[in-house]
């Protein structure tokens, strides 16, 4: 098929199940996709209650976006229906938001498989810097599981292709201010190095179990903080080896932060030294 219609699916192919959640756009549902080869997939489907012009193109951005996409650690596009109302057909993941997930399984889940779900966030986002974009919106509530040993990124929709020393300036104010990088914060500049300090507080989110970064702060006051030096305390179960490197990747200056390239290195780098210590 033509590489443009490779995402178009008809409707009929699929049966609507159950309400998995509330999206921003409408409800998400539980379905089965039947493929041109007459495979049976499990999908979620992202609908738009809103069918006006300008909302669906809105809705419709973060499918076009993730048509682009193709990681092993990136939730999958499988296609989007464009006929009045619009879907858009994801993989389903059955085992829901990451956040939920590390509150369930709080006394099963290991350090090292911790260690995992943050070194496959950091290689889904080093995927993204190679293609310059930016995600945005890095947090566990929008990382998705696919089983106890894989998690997906997800939510592109605050996602922007941005041009080589280039960085965008957002307009919206829906902005998840206790994980924004303080130039985002005061200037709305979002670049990579943005989204590695938003990675630093994801990653701190899964050390803590999901807590809220900076629940004892309004959001108003968390700019002032981050100005004195003051940054996210060390979680419990964060060994300190990752907790220097949240420390770099919340430096105030964006340049003195790591890329995720390099960030991906020191994880595995570490992963294998927490291996090593278990198993020898
Ligand atoms: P927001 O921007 O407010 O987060 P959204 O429009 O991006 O909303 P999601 O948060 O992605 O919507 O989806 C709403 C709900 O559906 C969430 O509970 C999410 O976990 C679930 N969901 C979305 N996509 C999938 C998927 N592929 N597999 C399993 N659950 C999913």
């Amino acid at each position: 098929r033509p590489s443009k219609d490779k995402y178009r699916i008809c409707r009929d192919d699929v049966t609507v199940g159950r309400i998995l959640g509330e999206g921003f756009f409408g409800e998400v549902h539980v379905g089965v996709y039947k493929s041109p080869t007459g495979e049976r997939i499990q999908v979620a489907i992202k609908t738009c209650k809103d069918c006006s012009a300008d909302v669906k193109e809105k809705f419709l951005s973060e499918a076009g976006l993730m048509k682009n996409l193709d990681h092993p650690h990136i939730v999958r596009l499988i296609g989007v229906s464009e006929v009045d109302p619009v879907w858009i057909i994801m993989e389903l993941y059955e085992l829901g938001e990451l956040g939920q997930y590390l509150v369930e399984q709080q006394y099963v889940l290991s350090g090292a498989t911790l260690i995992v779900y943050c070194l496959q966030i950091c290689k889904a986002l080093a995927y993204l810097e190679g293609l310059n974009m930016v995600h945005r919106d890095i947090a566990v509530r929008n990382v998705l599981v696919a089983s106890h040993e894989c998690v997906k990124l997800g939510d592109f929709g605050l996602s922007r292709y941005i041009d080589e020393q280039e960085y965008y300036k957002a307009s919206i104010s829906r902005l998840p201010i206790k994980w924004m990088a303080p130039e985002s914060i005061n200037f709305r500049r979002f670049t990579t190095a943005s989204d590695v300090w938003m990675f630093g507080v994801c990653v701190w989110e899964v050390f803590s179990m999901a807590q809220q970064p900076f629940f004892w702060l309004e959001n108003g006051q968390v700019i002032s903080q981050l100005e004195t030096g003051a940054r996210l305390p060390k979680p419990q179960l964060c060994p300190p080896t990752i907790y220097s490197l949240l420390s770099r990747c919340w430096a105030y200056e964006p340049q003195a932060r790591p890329s995720f390239s390099q960030l991906v290195c020191s994880l595995r780098c570490t992963l294998t030294q927490i291996e090593i210590c278990c198993f020898s």
